[in-house]
């Protein structure tokens, strides 16, 4: 099953509508894929013509290998996408990064890249502290700011 999704970047500048978005997606925990994102990234594979995006004046593309590009948000620095430019390569796809869509029900991970170089600190502790929304917002936030969920523009 796949359907629409949408999403966008921490500033809103860059916005997509993807069709076709397959219920899957991967991890990737090689090396640059954890300085890029900060962690592991996280795609979701859509094909390059089933996506139309907006913004496209804010979108920096960074070729970071001989076979393959990354893209950013240059005014909020958001990981965009992966996407193998090597012409041969099929099929043509965008790696759009998983935290970028506004909703993500249903999706599940499906499999995952450079296995063996998975950081043992994603191996999340048992007796971890785990706070709500509301509970985090208590300890940083102060009690008349507005909570920026990444909506505003
Ligand atoms: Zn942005
Ligand atoms: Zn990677």
């Amino acid at each position: 099953m796949s359907q629409t999704r949408t999403g966008h970047c921490m500033c809103g500048r860059v916005r997509f509508v993807a069709r076709n978005v397959p219920q899957v997606f991967g991890a990737c925990h090689c090396d640059m894929c954890k300085r890029w994102s900060g962690n592991m990234f996280n795609g979701v594979s859509v094909v390059s013509g089933d996506l139309d995006l907006t913004g496209q004046d804010h979108i920096r593309r960074v070729q970071t290998s001989e076979w393959a590009e990354r893209a950013n948000c240059e005014s909020c620095g958001s990981p965009l996408w992966y996407r193998v430019t090597e012409p041969e390569f099929e099929p043509k796809t965008h790696n759009m990064a998983l935290g970028l869509f506004d909703d993500t029900s249903g999706m599940t991970l499906g499999h995952e890249f450079f296995v063996d170089r998975k950081t043992s600190a994603n191996d999340l502790p048992k007796d971890r502290k785990q706070f709500t929304e509301a509970e985090t917002l208590a300890l940083f936030a102060p009690e008349d700011a507005s909570h920026d969920q990444g909506d505003k523009q």
